[in-house]
């Protein structure tokens, strides 16, 4: 397989200031063995504790660091994303940053990589969190993404990944989008693989998330659906809607006007006529959704020069100029 020399591991970091020392330790001990050319990318997310002071200090006494620091808390996406754009490595390993993963773990990402995968993602098989409020709504979570995106894995939520760096960096991720990384990158074609990894319960400082991440993962998965089946065309499934809930709406008017002009129907207190003008109305507004969502998107590729398809590979050059 190609050129994975490069290493970047991107760790986003929260008022986690127990954590980094330790941290460092063993993602510095993982680099050292496996002996190729490793940064590790800090970002400190608007922490109010001493995360940065940390840091600072072991940045001093080791030059592989690259420590970022937001001005607030912006979020374990934003941190990320900041953390892939400053990446140089030919392939990227995010991991969190609590030592919840384990980053022993990460050369077994790196062998699964070069088999020739676009995205590694590993799979906590004995996840040490709560039962009631983790556990279980990932189970419904992982099955729901696998079944809508059609990217079966068992762990979406699991920070500790491997992706090349030019697929991750072909994705942009809005809100709390990164654990649906490997299904966004099947917009681009990407080959997914899984593997077990350790995981163990945090010891120090304190979880970000509980359940209130259950419904914005929820809508965030409405999202990813429609990105990936109409991000090119988006007119076709809300003007589609629009067409069906109109169409229905016209024939039920239709048979209303038949019934007046030719039975002389009173038409006042038929249900029947709210219907089929809520129906008439709510497909205007789908159809015209619909047609403003294809010139937003018209927008987004065209301004910036974008293609809604992603070359992996080119042979020869053609016509010389
Ligand atoms: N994190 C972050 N910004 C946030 C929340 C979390 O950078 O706003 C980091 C956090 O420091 C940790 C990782 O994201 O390194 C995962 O967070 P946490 O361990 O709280 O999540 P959990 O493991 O409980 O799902
Ligand atoms: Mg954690």
């Amino acid at each position: 397989m190609q050129d994975l020399h490069r290493i970047s591991i991107v760790v986003p970091l929260y008022n986690e200031e127990e954590n980094v020392i330790e941290l460092h330790d063993r993602i510095s001990n993982t680099l050292d063995s496996i002996q190729l050319t490793g940064e590790i990318i800090y970002v400190n997310d608007g922490s109010i504790d001493g995360t940065w002071e940390k840091l600072e200090e072991i940045s001093e006494s080791d030059d592989r660091i690259v420590a970022i620091s937001f001005s607030r808390n912006y979020g374990q996406t934003a941190a990320m994303q900041a953390g892939f754009e400053a990446a140089k490595g030919d392939v990227i390993i995010t991991i969190d940053g609590d030592l919840q993963n384990d980053p022993s773990d990460i050369p077994l990402l790196l062998e699964k990589l070069s088999e020739g995968y676009d995205i590694v993602s590993g799979w906590r098989v004995n996840r040490q969190d709560s039962t009631v409020s983790r556990k279980i709504p990932s189970k419904i979570a992982n099955w729901l993404i696998g079944l809508l995106t059609g990217v079966r894995l068992h762990d979406y939520g699991c920070s500790l990944k491997a992706y090349r760096a030019e697929v991750v960096k072909e994705i942009q991720l809005y809100g709390e989008m990164h654990r649906f990384i490997p299904a966004l990158a099947s917009i681009v074609g990407s080959k997914v693989a899984e593997i077990p990894v350790k995981h163990h319960a945090r010891t120090r400082g304190v979880s970000k998330y509980g359940i209130s991440r259950t419904p914005k993962v929820f809508l965030d998965l409405l999202l990813v659906r429609f990105l990936l089946r109409y991000r090119t065309r988006p007119l076709h499934i809300l003007g589609g809607a629009g067409l069906i809930t109109g169409g229905i709406g016209f024939f039920i008017a239709l048979y209303l006007t038949f019934q007046k002009i030719f039975f002389g129907a009173q038409l006042a207190k038929r249900p029947l006529l709210i219907m089929a003008v809520m129906l008439i109305l709510a497909g205007l507004q789908l159809l015209t959704t619909g047609i403003l969502a294809d010139l937003v998107m018209r927008t987004y590729f065209e301004s910036q020069g974008r293609h809604p398809y992603w070359i992996r590979e080119k042979i020869g050059t053609g016509i010389e100029d």
